[in-house]
């Protein structure tokens, strides 16, 4: 292995590259439709599907700041960035170590899911169909007991770790055990090949069955909700945008203005651990517990 850093070679985008992906795919799957079933039996738009796109804003609360947004320490400090971009990361051995180290003091894993993600989980419960896409990888939708398959994690997955080479996927718990007993920047225990985080870094596509589904999700939903999302960064920002030129109606709720609010159906200015609980009570049926 190398001792110098790659790191001369390596220059932070600060971009995410967009990666549109196929366009309709998951859509059946959306909707509950059969698999292969033919276009027009697939369950128009209007069927009362909640999307809820959320951002850093929405796990404020529970302690994690906002790294990756425009004003995030991510894009500030461009050694920082080094950290989250994937050539930097695949050349310097350096860089991992920081990484490693930066991981283990993570303020994610003693975070729990606040009142927001509380929510978003008791409106599924209700019988709506939801479907959370995040910009977030802190699994506090999930924590809160949103199914798995209900969030469309847009980067991924702090709590997963995927090895470069391979790609096998392991958890982060088991690799930060190994970080702790020594192991500075720990290998595929499989092929030896880099980990990482199995989040998208600056300079890596994102998913495009991710973001195909989310996509879907955008175009078929009847109420699209963009919470703590300051609906800056693509491709986030466009699905608000897809959702209401199809016809859903766009809430947004986040404390500062968005490009997309003047699309807005209605843009909630109060704290989202006041306003988003109330919103989507009233989404929720008649009579359920709210
Ligand atoms: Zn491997």
């Amino acid at each position: 292995m190398s001792v110098s850093g790659g790191a001369a070679g390596c220059s932070p985008t600060g971009r995410q590259r967009f990666a549109p992906g196929r366009r309709d795919p998951a859509y059946a799957e959306v909707m509950g439709a059969p698999e292969n079933a033919p276009p027009g039996s697939v369950p128009p738009r209007g069927a009362p599907l909640v999307a809820v796109l959320s951002g850093a804003g929405i796990s404020t609360d529970s302690g994690i700041p906002d790294y990756r947004g425009p004003q995030g320490l991510w894009r500030r400090d461009p050694e920082a960035e080094k950290l989250v971009t994937y050539d930097c990361y695949m050349s310097d051995p350096g860089i991992r170590r920081r990484s490693w180290r930066m991981r283990g003091e993570s303020p994610v894993w003693r975070a729990r899911p606040n009142v927001a993600h509380a929510a978003v989980a008791r409106l599924e419960r209700s019988g709506v169909p939801v479907r959370v896409i995040t910009q977030n990888v802190d699994g506090l939708h999930q924590a809160a007991g949103l199914p798995d398959r209900k969030v469309l994690e847009l980067h991924g997955n702090s709590r997963t770790v995927v090895c470069t080479a391979c790609g096998a996927r392991s958890t982060m718990e088991r690799a930060l055990e190994r970080v702790a007993a020594g192991e500075e920047d720990p290998a595929c225990e499989e092929c030896g090949g880099i980990l990482k985080s199995a989040t998208v870094m600056f300079g890596q596509r994102l998913d495009p069955d991710v973001l195909a589904e989310a996509v879907a999700v955008a175009k078929a939903c009847e109420v699209f909700v963009a919470v703590g999302t300051s609906l800056q960064v693509r491709p986030a920002a466009s699905l608000a945008g897809l959702a209401a030129e199809s016809g859903a109606r766009l809430v947004i709720v986040n404390a500062e203005p968005t490009p997309y609010d003047p699309l807005a159906d209605e843009v909630l200015r109060e704290p989202i651990g006041e306003a988003l609980p109330k919103l989507l009570a009233r989404l929720a049926p008649s009579g359920a517990e709210g």
